[in-house]
């Protein structure tokens, strides 16, 4: 008798999960890129006891039809890639079909979902098993809510920070996700309290405003700067405007916010002589460029990245920094397009 077996579904998605699903501000992040990739022009973000009690996120995105509800829920099954070459250009956030089956694996799950064309559905999830699927009445979207987060795995509740900590990064992802995508209404309320909300009008010096206070908004200036492969966007603080760590520093490819030490380093650098050792300036900076050209791949929750052609790019950001702050005439007017 052989002594190899197949894991349970359950089981294989619980040891997904503790790849994807770190804390309360990982299933943040999860619903609000479905609820982008959907389409979704508004997002709100509700939770309780910073995302310990429950998390919900409410969208008008596309929906899930009902036939395909379950199968939302099931390990690799997504609507966004099918083949390999998709993969080499993805433009969604998501395409690995794990969020929702990770999550539901490690808490209590009830989604309400409709599409344009057809009549609302809910269903809900314990520890990954089917609870119940019933027709419901619902707005074209998704509303999901989840709660008992790692019932199931006490270790990951017990490595849990302290609420004020969850909530910092609760907050922290939700101002990155609103900085990437300006053109969305996003907004964050903890325990009945609104601690965030964009407009959803495009203008990313007012998201700016909103998260860092409008006199960090006012010393923000635009930059710009393209080449055959990449653009470059974004506002940058004046050299006068510095805080003491890099954690003020946004970085969007594809208006997917990422983290890349050679592309910080390369704003940093676009300073010059102009930063003071130890200061760091504000900044989102978005970078477009050819799917093909980064390999999201990486990392199962897709912070980390790899370019092609970084050195070019690094070049190309510094570049556009050190132009936008050697000519003051950009400063972007907070009822303007930024
Ligand atoms: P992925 O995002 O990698 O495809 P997920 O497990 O996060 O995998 O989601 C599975 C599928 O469920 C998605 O591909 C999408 O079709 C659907 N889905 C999830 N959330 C939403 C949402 N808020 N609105 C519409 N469809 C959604
Ligand atoms: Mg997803």
């Amino acid at each position: 008798m052989g002594k190899i077996h197949q894991l349970d579904n359950v089981l294989a998605n619980q040891i997904a999960a503790g790849e994807v699903i770190e804390r309360p501000a990982s299933i943040v992040k999860e619903l609000v890129e479905n609820s982008l990739d959907a389409h979704s022009r508004r997002i709100d973000v509700l939770v309780t006891n910073s995302g310990l009690g429950s998390i919900r996120v409410i969208d008008d995105g596309d929906g899930i039809a009902a036939d395909d509800l379950q199968l939302a829920f099931k390990r690799h099954a997504t609507s966004k890639i099918s083949s390999r070459k998709d993969l080499f250009r993805v433009q969604t956030m998501g395409f690995r079909g794990e969020a929702l089956p990770s999550i539901a694996s490690v808490a209590d799950v009830k989604m309400t979902t409709a599409t344009a064309d057809s009549d609302g559905h809910s269903i809900h999830l314990h520890g990954g098993k089917v609870v119940s699927e019933k027709p419901a009445l619902s707005r074209p979207g998704t509303d999901v809510t989840v709660t008992e987060l790692f019932f199931n795995t006490p270790a990951r509740l017990k490595y849990l920070k302290s609420p004020q900590t969850e909530l910092s990064h609760l907050t922290d992802i939700v101002n990155r996700l609103a900085l990437a995508n300006p053109e969305v209404a996003i907004s964050l309320t903890s325990d009945g309290h609104e601690l965030f909300r964009s407009a959803g009008n495009g203008n990313l010096a007012q998201v700016v405003a909103a998260i860092y206070g409008i006199q960090v908004g006012r010393k923000m200036i635009k930059i710009s700067g393209a080449d055959n492969d990449f653009k470059v966007t974004g506002l940058v603080s004046l050299p006068e405007l510095t805080r003491a760590s890099r954690q003020y520093i946004t970085l969007t490819i594809n208006h997917r916010y990422v983290r890349n030490f050679q592309l910080t380093k390369a704003i940093i650098q676009g300073y010059g002589s102009k930063l003071m050792v130890g200061r760091y300036p504000v900044a989102v900076v978005n970078i477009d460029l050819d799917p093909f050209l980064v390999d999201v791949n990486v990392h199962p929750a897709k912070r980390e990245v790899r370019l092609s052609k970084e050195p070019q790019l690094v070049n190309l950001i510094a570049n556009a920094i050190a132009q936008a702050i050697g000519q003051r005439n950009l400063i972007p007017d907070v009822g303007d397009k930024a």
